[in-house]
């Protein structure tokens, strides 16, 4: 099968973040899939057809474009951050795991990208310096009382936790239900990073504690990064304090 499909991540917000091995893939590219505001940051190039979809419509988005692909056109689904996290890399594989036999002998690549953990992450500091996980706070997916039960376990195992997909519309209250959960487990002066739109011209960083961590502060461009109990805030004059999670812990301060 001649055709191809590259799984390509723009990183957070403008082209600073774009790394070159996406930037040749996304010239290479005869067709570009993906969510309209994220194909808007997808360097226009003449004579290259651009296929925007809604939020929602990952599963027929990956279809599509698989279906493209295989007609031996070469393809590219643009995702925001990685495309492997939360995103279109997992949509491709599952519509390729249940579509015909035939889009397994497609070349497919996936164009890793800078993730909005990340990237907050650095705008904060150092936070992740320790042992961290990332869950999806969207129960669009799966129960909440799942997401309750790997809250639990991960703030109980000691992780640093970057929350993804705070709040939505549709999902008004479920961060400030994640930020009671956690009070149950960690001390109130945990420092918890809040960072909106990094990566853009809009970007805005916040540090705060747990106990005054405000889920109203968060919406669906915001990343949160709740520390463990050995997450650490330095202050300084001037300057934006830095957070960071020493790179050794004990059982103790776990
Ligand atoms: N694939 C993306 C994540 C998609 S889930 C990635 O790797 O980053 C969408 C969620 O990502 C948003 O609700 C928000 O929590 C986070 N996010 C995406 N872009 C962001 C940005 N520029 N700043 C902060 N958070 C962002």
């Amino acid at each position: 099968m001649s055709g191809h499909l590259a799984v390509i991540g723009l990183g957070p917000g403008d082209a600073r973040y774009l790394t070159p091995e996406a930037q040749a893939a996304l010239a290479a590219a005869e067709a570009l899939y993906g969510y309209g505001p994220y194909l808007d940051r997808a360097p226009v190039r003449d004579g290259q057809s651009r296929h925007a979809s809604d939020n929602r419509q990952e599963g027929a988005r990956a279809t599509a474009a698989l279906a493209h692909a295989a007609a031996g056109a070469s393809v590219a689904m643009v995702s925001g951050g990685d495309p492997g996290v939360f995103a279109m890399a997992a949509a491709v594989c599952e519509e390729l795991a249940a579509g015909p036999e035939t889009w397994r002998s497609l070349d497919i690549t996936i164009v890793p990208g800078v993730t909005a953990m990340l990237a907050v992450a650095a705008q904060a500091g150092a936070p992740l310096g320790h042992d961290f996980c990332a869950l999806s706070l969207s129960d669009n997916l799966k129960p909440w009382d799942l997401i309750e039960r790997r809250l639990d376990a991960a703030a109980g195992a000691g992780f640093v936790i970057a929350l993804y997909n705070p709040v939505s519309r549709a999902r008004p209250w479920q961060l400030g239900a994640a930020l009671e959960r956690l009070r149950r487990h960690l001390p109130p002066t945990t420092p918890v990073v809040f960072g909106r739109a990094v990566g853009r011209s809009d970007a805005r960083v916040t540090v705060t504690t747990l106990q005054d961590a405000d889920a109203g502060a968060a919406d669906m461009a915001t990343l949160i990064i709740v520390g463990s109990a050995t997450t650490r805030v330095i202050v300084r004059p001037g300057r934006a304090p830095l957070v960071y999670t020493p790179r050794s812990a004990t059982e103790a301060g776990a």
